[in-house]
């Protein structure tokens, strides 16, 4: 490891005076009193308020499964089924519209018939989505990557749940399980950033987590409730399809007339909204408790040791994405030693930086992440709570171990996806 990049140095916090190990490539931070965390309150008594409110009920659902710590299960309770029957309601206004139009077509007045070739374009547009599986660069297929295959599916075997149906490599600091098609095909996503940030035990515990996805009875995956949330999701894009950009308008000095029309169109939406948010809340707790299941399988494949060392990583995805920038700044402007491949030196390096991260940065990072509950993304809980879970439950030993041998011959078969990835990152 370059000495560069473990130099430290003693200094007194100017908020307590206590002495702050710091280290030149992170801000300085202070485990006492904080200061320097980093985290800025949002502005505004109705931010602030919301954000409270918000953290109480992430708390909230917590505390309900702390409570029952060993009955992780999901189970089909009364906000289950008022989920399900609003998300009836949502595919019934597409029938709805579906059959008004046809109506209108085969029976209605001259006049009307155009009006049902618009209703049945908004049929078209709100239909239920089941995702489509199509062809794409980033898949691995089995013939190229056998024993990476080898290994998924004898995680997906050990924990009973099904093996993908395809692999993907992908540039996030993520990983991901989708369910797509007709035919309700599994694909398993796998960020190579992530992936280098792990040791072997640790992938095996990322697989375990998404594979997991498969069996935890995550009600918002299922195909009726999940394409309810998309459907809604179509209705309020078409009813405000510049709902994002009204502030960025005023912040322009528009015309006043402009703005009068995009705030109509926004209170017109409001029950979208509202039965998009209620879907939400009702699927809540069950959603919650799905991903708690998840880090369960995830620590049955790899033990609980490396599934907690897991998502602790979690919590580097903006040290990795700024180390990712430096190297790609480096590479563009050609700043590489002559001779070094730009591929494996960006690997190596991002991997070294990833592991030279002293305990204070991961402790920021950690703070950081609890003070305002950031997770993966918005299906998951806060990456924080996930690990102190992991705390609470048994122990437990790995299921799963890969061979040395094993391991070798999967870095070789993620050859070329790290030369994608790199030129993609590195923008080569
Ligand atoms: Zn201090
Ligand atoms: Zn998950």
């Amino acid at each position: 490891m370059p000495e560069t990049l473990t130099t430290t140095t003693t200094r007194p916090c100017p908020g307590c005076a206590a002495q702050i190990v710091t280290d030149p490539r992170f801000p300085a931070w202070c485990p006492a009193c904080e200061w320097n965390l980093g985290a800025e309150p949002p502005r505004g008594r109705w931010r602030r308020w919301r954000r409270a409110r918000d953290h109480a009920r992430i708390e909230r659902l917590y505390a309900k499964l702390a409570a029952r710590p060993d009955d992780l299960r999901v189970g089909h309770g009364a906000p289950w089924f008022l989920a399900v029957l609003l998300a009836a309601l949502v595919h019934l206004c597409t029938l709805a519209v579906l059959a008004g139009s046809l109506w209108l077509l085969v029976d209605g007045h001259p006049f009307l018939k155009p009006l049902g070739v618009v209703g049945l374009g908004l049929t078209w547009l709100l239909r239920p989505r089941l995702g489509t599986w199509r062809a794409d660069p980033a898949v691995l297929a089995r013939e190229q990557a056998p024993a990476l295959h080898a290994l998924v599916d004898r995680i997906a075997d050990e924990l009973g749940t099904r093996r993908p149906d395809r692999i993907r490599i992908t540039r996030a600091f993520n990983a991901s399980y989708r369910v797509q098609g007709l035919r309700r095909r599994v694909e398993l996503s796998l960020g190579l950033p992530l992936w280098t940030a792990l040791t072997e035990q640790e992938r095996i515990a990322l697989i375990g987590h998404e594979l997991g996805h498969g069996s935890n009875s995550d009600q918002r995956r299922g195909p009726w409730l999940h394409t309810a949330l998309r459907t809604l999701e179509a209705w309020h894009a078409l009813m405000v399809p510049h709902a994002g950009d009204a502030f960025r308008r005023r912040a322009a000095h528009t015309g006043a007339i402009e703005d009068l029309v995009a705030w109509l169109l926004l209170w017109c939406a409001g029950p979208v909204r509202l039965l998009h948010h209620a879907l939400h809340r009702l699927t809540a707790l069950s959603s919650q408790r799905a991903e708690y299941l998840a880090d369960e399988m995830a620590a049955r494949a790899a033990s609980s040791a490396a599934a907690g060392s897991m998502l602790g990583k979690l919590f580097l995805r903006d040290t990795a994405w700024t180390r990712v920038f430096q190297q790609s700044a480096a590479a563009q402007n050609r700043m590489l030693p002559k001779g070094t491949d730009p591929v494996e030196e960006f690997w190596t390096g991002l991997g070294e930086y990833l592991e030279s991260v002293p305990p204070a940065e991961h402790e920021r990072r950690a703070r950081l992440s609890a003070r305002d509950m950031t997770a993966v993304d918005v299906s998951h809980p806060p990456t924080h709570l996930r690990v102190q879970l992991r705390t609470q439950r048994p122990q437990q030993p790995a299921a799963v171990v890969a061979d040395p041998s094993d391991w070798a011959a999967i870095h070789h078969e993620l050859a070329p996806a790290r030369h994608r990835v790199a030129h993609e990152l590195l923008g080569l």
